[in-house]
């Protein structure tokens, strides 16, 4: 009675089941994996699982029923490694264009009193779980690469910033108004990480975030991170003038937040360099010449000291 209700089971259960005898001999093989490799337990009984198999003789799953068999030593069988070690399709559409189901495989000694060891292949389809588990991955990659937040400051991201500025290079192309932008970066910053660590370095971060945002009080100005340590300021409606001023505001902000900084070549305290540029965008102006021109400024700032502001004048309006 118990006999055929393990029978019923074995036939009833959602998974493949392999029983494979010392001599790696398949002695039992559920409905499941009939059903699964279109191959009947009638032809498959009796021959070993090199004659069924060929194509998996020294591959893992080989190899891990050697280990059960020899050495009583169970293995799950990673599925980074072989998501379809087993010539099984989900359907006959599958079977007939190759598409194997994603498996999960189970190999575990059987150790019953009075007979040789046994060991047991046991196979589940994983497709739907790993097509879910992909279905997420993708989900959560495409949210951050829409999220407008950096995560580490809370302040807005290299996304958001792109973002505004085309919105207010296009608004200063209508109105013929002044854009300025501010690139900031915090001086000696490597051996400040270098010496105090990576999180305090990140604290330094948060803070120095903190703190140029508080400088500004426009709806329109914004304040991100561009990367690494380097931050950026997009001021609408803001002259040279107006620009250098609250450039020099968070120099100076920056410097009295008297975060020591023992080994900076500026001073004691950690300090940042700026650069600005300012531009009443024309016709065919773009956002990359005014990122450019900041650039250019921040390199001389560097150049000069650091702990101070410098605003871009190209070579050619000097002259004049
Ligand atoms: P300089 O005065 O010329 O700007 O020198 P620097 O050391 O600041 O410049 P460099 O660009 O060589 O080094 C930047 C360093 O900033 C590298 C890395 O240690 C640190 N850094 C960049 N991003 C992060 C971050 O997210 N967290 C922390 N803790 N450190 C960062
Ligand atoms: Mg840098
Ligand atoms: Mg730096």
């Amino acid at each position: 009675m118990q006999l055929r209700l393990l029978q019923g089971v074995l036939e009833a259960v959602r998974a493949g089941i392999i029983v494979v005898d010392a001599e790696q001999r398949i002695v039992i093989w559920n409905q499941w994996m009939e059903q699964h490799s279109q191959l009947p337990a009638a032809d498959i009984q009796g021959k070993t699982f090199g004659e069924v198999f060929p194509d998996m003789v020294d591959g893992r799953t080989h190899i891990a029923i050697r280990a059960a068999l020899e050495n009583n030593f169970a293995s799950l069988l990673s599925q980074t490694l072989n998501k379809a070690p087993f010539p099984l399709y989900a359907n006959a559409v599958d079977a007939i264009s190759g598409t194997r189901m994603q498996q999960a495989v189970h190999v575990m000694p059987l150790e019953i009193d009075g007979l040789a060891r046994h060991c047991v292949v046991q196979i589940t389809d994983v497709s739907l779980a790993v097509s879910r588990e992909r279905k997420l991955r993708e989900l959560a990659s495409e949210l951050e690469s829409q999220t407008l937040v950096d995560g580490l400051t809370g302040i807005a991201n290299r996304r958001r910033f792109d973002l505004h500025l085309d919105d207010e290079f296009r608004r200063a192309k209508r109105n013929a108004s002044p854009l300025s932008l501010i690139m900031i970066d915090v001086d000696y910053f490597k051996d400040y990480n270098d010496n105090y660590g990576h999180q305090r370095g990140d604290q330094c971060l948060v803070q120095i975030a903190a703190t140029l945002g508080s400088v500004l009080n426009r709806s329109r100005d914004l304040v991100a991170r561009y990367g690494g340590e380097e931050f950026t300021v997009i001021l609408p409606d803001t002259n040279e003038d107006g620009a250098m001023q609250i450039a020099e505001t968070m120099r100076a902000e920056i410097e009295g937040l008297q975060i020591e900084h023992g080994y900076s070549g500026v001073g004691k305290v950690v300090t940042v360099s700026l650069g600005v540029s300012t531009l009443v965008p024309e016709h065919l102006s773009k956002t990359g010449a005014l990122i450019h021109a900041a650039d250019r400024a921040l390199y001389q700032a560097k150049r000069s000291g650091r702990n101070c502001v410098v605003m871009y004048t190209d070579a050619r309006k000097k002259a004049e």
